[in-house]
């Protein structure tokens, strides 16, 4: 039987990534991949006729700047076009835009208060500080403070000194940013509740937390320290779907001489005395090699794939304790035209953008009651998009993809599984919250695919269909993530490793963990680096 240099489980973008810097390095390279495509949740998928939903994640900032040219994606058909605005519409039959020139959004803020419109211009300078202190942490592995490793050291001093740079008021004001509530953080510059409820949006996307929880405005910050083209904070489509991610990134891998295999579901992760040997897969098949990397998420890796005897018993504490809870749900549409907004101007660049349908904080905060109750939001936030009108690969001429991402939907109603009734009822939900401002809506569906966390859990394995492997929160994050004593991408077995979302710095379409993790990988076996280093902002 063949033995392979590395084995790495799971073609997601994160996998594809660390096995696309392995094999640079010269290393044999197995990834293998439990279903009969690639990507995990970075894939478009043709369900409907011509139609390619990206059917989990929907739009790109976080990918790594640095990986797409040390892997040259373009050369592997990635293109990233940049989208702009959103809009939030009103109970009231107005709406809030948001709009690329800043001029123009400047009025229209002004046209809800002059106040706020002079305190964006503060937000967001403050704001962008927070993503530029932390952007430069993305590309490297979080040092231990408890460590007395030469590199841990240099790193954490580094840290400090970036921290200091800042200034009295500014690290009183990091401290605050990184425990305190999106709403808070929001209070603290505008008065208009539109408005805020309007920017809080991306501080409850994908978390199981509300817009008055401690640690959500860090969750702000990680949807917005991404870039396109260099703009940071801006968001873009890939074209051809999140898909043309991770098939540009398994180009790179194949192009290295890389081995990819799908329908190679991994059942168990051998160890033999403290160390990997391979995996054995569902199948029966065994694969060997002395490394073995992970990029399912970290209760999946420990508490499915491998044998609870083979772990320290306080470290599979720390993995069952590890936060992941399952809070967003997806409808992907394919519509037989673009419907209307009659509260938007005619050819409004706004159909362009994301489109939202809660007006106020309060709204917000209810859709959160409903999670803590066990149920969907019956008021959900709604992140609509219509890739369509920007990538016309998606849909044949005329029509058009729509992608709704919803906060909240749970992973279980009430304690016990969803029935399929309850799964319309959910879809129905999102629905009628967006044909209430688009009259022709409904007539337009031809298809629908609605998914709860329970269905993202049985199609890519995520636990709980979390979206970033587990929950962004303070505790969870640089050191202590996904374990304290275990943030270097190293797993408590001689030879395994993890690195997929739930490692540092955590989820999105970044592909920073599995680059991180090679990095690791490569200097334990003392290969020469292939992964880009921090080139840091301008
Ligand atoms: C609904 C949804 C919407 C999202 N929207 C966005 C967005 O718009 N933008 C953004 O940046 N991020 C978004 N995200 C988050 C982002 O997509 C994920 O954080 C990221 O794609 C995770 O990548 P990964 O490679 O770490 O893991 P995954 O993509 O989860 O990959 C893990 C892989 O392992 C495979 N696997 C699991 N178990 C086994 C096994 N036993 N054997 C072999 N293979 C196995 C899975 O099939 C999968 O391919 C979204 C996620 C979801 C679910």
């Amino acid at each position: 039987m063949k033995t392979y240099d590395a084995i790495v489980v799971g073609a997601g973008h994160n996998g594809l990534t660390n096995a696309a810097f392995l094999a640079k390095a010269g290393l044999d390279v197995v990834c293998v991949e439990k279903n009969d495509y690639i990507g995990g949740a970075a894939v478009s998928r043709n369900l409907y006729k011509d139609w390619w939903y990206s059917n989990c994640s929907y739009v790109c900032s976080l990918l790594r700047p640095e990986i797409y040219r040390a892997l040259e994606l373009h050369k592997h058909g990635l293109q990233l076009t940049p989208f702009g605005g959103s809009v939030t519409f009103m109970e009231n039959g107005d709406y809030y835009g948001s709009y690329q020139d800043t001029e123009v959004s400047y009025r229209e803020m002004a046209r809800f208060s002059r106040y706020d419109a002079d305190a964006y211009k503060t937000y967001s300078a403050d704001t962008m500080r927070q993503c530029r202190f932390i952007r430069d942490f993305l590309l490297s592995t979080a040092p231990d403070p408890t460590s007395f490793k030469p590199s841990d050291i240099k790193e954490l001093i580094r840290i400090g000194g970036k921290f200091l740079d800042m200034g009295e008021d500014r690290m009183y004001d990091t401290i605050r940013f990184w425990t305190m509530s999106v709403a808070e953080y929001l209070d603290e510059y505008f008065e208009t509740d539109v408005i805020k409820a309007a920017f809080s949006g991306s501080g409850i996307i994908g978390t199981a937390l509300g817009i008055h929880s401690p640690g959500t405005a860090y969750v702000l910050l990680h949807h917005y320290m991404g870039e396109v083209d260099g703009n940071v904070g801006s968001w873009g489509f890939a074209r051809g779907g999140m898909g043309a991610v991770s098939n540009s990134i398994a180009g790179a891998f194949q192009a290295a001489g890389g081995e990819l295999r799908t329908e190679a579901g991994v059942d168990q992760i051998i160890v033999k005395n403290g160390k990997v040997t391979g995996v054995a897969l569902e199948n029966g098949d065994e694969i060997s090699a002395p490394v073995v990397v992970s990029a399912m998420d970290v209760k999946r890796t420990f508490l499915t794939c491998m044998d609870k005897n083979d772990l320290p018993a306080s470290f599979h504490k720390r993995v069952e304790n590890f936060k992941i809870r399952g809070s967003s749900g997806k409808l992907n549409i394919a519509l037989d035209g673009l419907p209307t907004f009659p509260a938007l101007p005619e050819g409004s660049s706004l159909y362009h953008g994301d489109m939202h349908f809660i007006d106020s904080m309060e709204r917000m905060e209810r859709a959160y009651d409903d999670w803590k109750d066990g149920t969907w939001s019956k008021d959900p936030y709604v992140d609509m998009l219509i890739p369509t009108l920007s990538d016309p690969t998606m849909a044949p001429p005329g029509k058009h993809f729509m992608s709704c991402f919803v906060q909240y939907c749970p992973y279980q109603v009430e304690g016990r599984a969803w029935t399929s009734e309850e799964k319309d009822a959910f879809g129905k939900s999102v629905i009628d919250q967006i044909a209430k401002y688009s009259p022709d809506f409904k007539d337009l569906i031809l298809h629908a695919e609605i998914r709860t966390p329970q269905d993202i859990e049985a199609e890519i394995g995520i636990t709980e269909g979390n979206i970033f492997h587990g929950e962004l929160t303070m505790d969870q994050l640089l050191f202590n993530r996904p374990i304290p004593g275990y943030a270097q991408y190293r797993g408590p077995v001689g030879g395994l490793y993890m690195c997929g979302s739930s490692t540092h710095p955590g989820g999105g379409v970044m592909a920073a963990p599995g680059a991180n993790a090679a990095r690791e990988i490569l200097s334990d076996l003392k290969r020469p680096n292939t992964v880009p280093e921090n080139f840091g902002d301008d």
